[in-house]
């Protein structure tokens, strides 16, 4: 299971969820503490947010542990958003390591990871191609046809869920997807956590920090975030 956050506020730097937090991805990648699957996220990690300048996210992910690349840090403090979202992935037995099969996954204004698996048959129906074999490229691509047909943001994530679900009962689902002004994220067999705060709202698989603001997302629900506006939902 990989590990994955976003934060939707006032800007913040890509710091804030990875190196800076004594429980960041950073710290996730060897030593999460509530992963239900796999012990360490050493098999690619990725970021991705907003800039002025594009009209698209910035996107970067690489295939090595996120430890290992010295560049890093410094990218991180100074990439700065008011949307961000991060990963740190363990691949599923069978999954390629590769750049692409690593999130965020991206189409247009949006970001996506995600935490689980799900079987061949059920993701290969969801969209015509993806860029990767990898289980998570196949329901990006499923969440991104649907996006592109004009679903929104909330509905394209469950619908995706509900389907892949539909086809195989044992898959786990949890997706976190953003799109520069709102984030969307489901429960679908794994942990997520929200911390809303006075600036913005951070969502990620497990706490960032020991703060006591955390609170648990119930499983198979979804929960959808802009400007001041936290809702949590049923699927
Ligand atoms: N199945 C996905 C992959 O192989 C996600 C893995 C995970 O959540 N650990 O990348």
């Amino acid at each position: 299971m990989c590990r994955h956050a976003a934060w939707l506020g006032a800007p913040r730097s890509l710091a804030t969820l990875i190196g800076e937090p004594e429980h960041g991805l950073l710290t996730q990648s060897y030593a999460p503490r509530m992963q239900r699957h796999g012990r360490v996220n050493a098999d690619g990690f990725g970021m991705g947010w907003y800039d002025d300048a594009r009209a698209e996210p910035v996107r970067y992910r690489r295939s090595v542990p996120i430890w290992a690349d010295a560049n890093l840090p410094a990218l991180a403090e100074v990439a700065r958003s008011r949307c961000l979202l991060a990963a740190v992935r363990s691949a599923t037995a069978g999954m390629p390591v590769e750049e692409t099969a690593t999130a965020p996954f991206t189409d247009g204004r949006h970001l996506l990871s995600h935490n689980g698996r799900a079987g061949r048959e059920a993701v290969r129906s969801l969209a015509a191609d993806a860029e990767s074999t990898c289980d998570s490229a196949w329901l990006a691509a499923g969440v991104f046809a649907l996006l592109r047909a004009g679903t929104p943001l909330g509905a394209a994530l469950a619908d995706t869920v509900t389907r892949a679900a539909g086809k195989d009962p044992a898959a786990r689902l949890n997706l976190l997807a953003c799109d520069g002004t709102a984030l969307a994220a489901t429960t679908w067999g794994d942990t997520l956590f929200l911390r809303p705060g006075g600036d913005g709202v951070l969502v990620a698989s497990e706490p960032l920090d020991d703060d006591p603001a955390w609170r648990a997302v119930p499983d198979r629900h979804l929960v959808l975030a802009t400007a001041g506006d936290v809702r949590v939902e049923p699927l």
